[in-house]
């Protein structure tokens, strides 16, 4: 293999390189529009966490927005575990 063997290729490699280039600056476009998601999402979660979730399944922890949700869950997923309760009078 001679050294300057590749000098003839030196447009493919810079097409490559063009495209090497292109792929990462697509990357990091990318990852900075998921990491702007994500933070957007994380922070909706957030506060829609502390606001909405507020009941937690006794069994599995599962958390929950509301009594109707929790106690169809608690039929569905743990229906030989006494309903607790605070869900005895809940009408799902
Ligand atoms: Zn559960």
């Amino acid at each position: 293999m001679a050294i300057g063997g590749n000098v003839g290729t030196g447009v493919n490699i810079t097409s490559d390189m063009a495209r090497g280039q292109q792929k990462i600056q697509s990357q990091q476009k990318n990852a900075k529009k998921q990491a702007e998601q994500k933070k957007k999402q994380g922070h909706d979660q957030k506060a829609a966490a502390k606001a909405a979730l507020i009941y937690t399944c006794t069994v599995c922890r599962t958390q929950m927005p509301d009594p109707k949700t929790f106690k169809q869950h608690f039929e569905s997923k743990h229906p030989k575990t006494p309903l607790p309760p605070e869900l005895a009078d809940v009408q799902a």
